[in-house]
């Protein structure tokens, strides 16, 4: 017999074989804690989260994740669903659930002809650069090559073509979904199109996504992006010529804020290794001399100290960040949209930043706006749409006694910038403990429509664990899913 935890929080006994019999059901496998491969499968990116799943179904393709839904559904069990592994809020993992591992379904198939690419959910944004780039095709996605598509996508997903096209929900094409009844379908604009609009941005809570369906553009191979590193008594000077650089940038060009400590990077004088820098990260998707001439204005803020730019593979500009972004750290984020970086707002993270409770804790700025303010508000379940930056507050630190000290620095933070913030927030940004931010910051006016919809698709919430919507009409929804 082994024990399960239920959705409802209590034990269930489940007969070895009953778990057997799942077994020659599957092309893909089932994991027993002790199995090899376990502990690498409900392993998360964020350090922060260990949870121990009572068994892991590793789908080969949807058939397999069909048995798994039916499994989870008809044996009440609390359901995890993992794509990349990299959610901040650790929910990919439960502690005596079932954990659905995605990741054996890495495959990316491109069609240059049609300028599409089928993705299955376990693969990575390194995978989809590595297939589409060999055809000099892209779709938006995020800065971190180790990020999983899935989680990503149906956040919303943002990185460095988001000005220029969108978010990667505004380039996905359509889905194929396991509902928690079992039942497999397709949805896109045109078929169940009311759960495609929920699917864009309501992230894990209307079905295992098996494979998504994306819009490709041309872009690169080479893109002109980089870092402008500038010591951080040059903030003031930078913010300003940020302000006015991003208010005239065109949507080719984005350019995002990093204040931390100096990495001891090659390209950076060793006296700068382990001090305060605000960095200019960059990146041009445009014809080469344009872009030129915008990155020299970018080096013109104030005296850098060094700088790491030009000419690059998209690829190699995609995994820039990769090294600071590694895997098993303790991770605490908070964040916030917002409409400008007025003086008030540089000054509170300045002051936080002159206090950095860790070497590795950064806070960045991320410019939106253009392409991606250009879909109304209630087009997509993603409802940003004015948003023009988001500042992030990455708390990273390594030893459990640091916790309350890093987390205590976001937290402050995050409350100095509250009265200048829109009170929105991307779903995907946001840590285990804002459950109470899903409707009004996360989803706002969509948020009725989504719960509908929850309703209709997830009545009895088999996917709870994420950022939860409660399906409308269920009182006890909102207890079970923080549970
Ligand atoms: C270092 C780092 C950098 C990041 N950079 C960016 C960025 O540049 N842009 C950006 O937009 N976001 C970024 N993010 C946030 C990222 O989009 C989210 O963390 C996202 O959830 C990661 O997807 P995943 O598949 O790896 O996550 P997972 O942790 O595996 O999944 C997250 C949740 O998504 C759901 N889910 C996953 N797969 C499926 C599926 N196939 N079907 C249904 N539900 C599913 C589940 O509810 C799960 O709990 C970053 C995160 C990190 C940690």
């Amino acid at each position: 017999m082994i024990n399960f935890r239920t959705a409802q929080g209590t034990t269930v006994g489940i007969a070895q074989e009953r778990l057997d019999a799942l077994r020659p059901l599957l092309r893909g496998s089932v994991l027993l804690p002790g199995d090899a491969g376990y502990d690498v499968a409900r392993t998360l990116w964020n350090g922060m989260i260990d949870r121990k799943p009572a068994a892991i179904v590793r789908p080969a393709g949807a058939a397999d994740v069909i048995q798994a839904v039916n499994f989870a559904r008809e044996n009440k069990l609390l359901l995890a669903v993992k794509g990349g592994g990299h959610n901040i809020a650790g929910k990919a993992a439960c502690d005596d659930g079932l954990l659905l591992d995605l990741s054996a379904m890495r495959s990316v198939r491109v069609d240059p002809s049609t300028k599409r690419a089928r993705v299955e959910p376990g693969a990575l944004l390194s995978d989809f650069d590595r297939e589409t780039q060999a055809f000099g095709l892209s779709t938006p996605t995020g800065i971190n090559s180790t990020t999983g598509m899935a989680g990503l996508t149906l956040g919303g997903g943002f990185g460095w073509q988001s000005r220029k096209r969108g978010l990667t929900i505004d380039n996905l094409v359509a889905v194929d979904v396991v509902l928690a009844s079992g039942e497999f379908v397709q949805a896109s604009a045109e078929k169940n199109a009311d759960l495609f609009w929920a699917l864009r941005g309501g992230g894990g809570n209307f079905g295992v996504v098996t494979s998504f369906e994306y819009r490709l553009h041309k872009l690169g191979p080479e893109v002109l992006a980089g870092l402008v590193v500038y010591p951080f008594d040059q903030a003031r000077q930078v913010f300003e010529g940020y302000r006015r650089f991003a208010a005239a940038a065109p949507d080719e060009m984005t350019a995002w804020l990093v204040l931390r400590q100096a990495p001891p990077l090659p390209f950076l004088p060793e006296s700068v290794h382990g001090k305060e820098v605000i960095v200019v990260a960059f990146c041009w998707i445009g014809e080469m001399g344009p872009g030129q001439e915008l990155a020299a204005q970018l080096r013109a803020f104030g005296k850098p100290v060094g700088e790491h730019a030009g000419p690059m593979p998209f690829t190699a500009w995609q995994t820039a960040f990769d090294p600071l972004l590694t895997p098993g750290a303790r991770n605490y984020w908070k964040s916030h949209d917002f409409k400008a970086v007025t003086g008030d707002v540089e000054r509170i993270v300045c002051d936080a930043v002159s206090r950095l409770p860790s070497g590795e804790c950064e806070v960045f700025i991320g410019h939106l706006g253009a392409a991606v303010n250009r879909v109304a508000a209630g087009d997509t379940a993603y409802p940003h749409r004015d948003v023009e930056f988001v500042i992030n507050v990455h708390t990273r630190w390594r030893e459990p006694d640091q916790d309350s000290k890093c987390i205590g620095w976001a937290r402050q933070l995050f409350d100095a910038l509250t009265p200048y913030a829109t009170g929105g927030v991307y779903v995907n940004f946001m840590p285990d403990d804002e459950g109470q931010r899903v409707a009004p910051g996360a989803y706002g006016p969509n948020y009725a429509r989504l719960a509908r919809l929850k309703a209709t698709y997830d009545a009895d919430n088999l996917f709870r664990l994420n950022q939860n919507i409660v399906p409308q009409g269920d009182a006890s929804g909102r207890s079970a899913a923080a549970g």
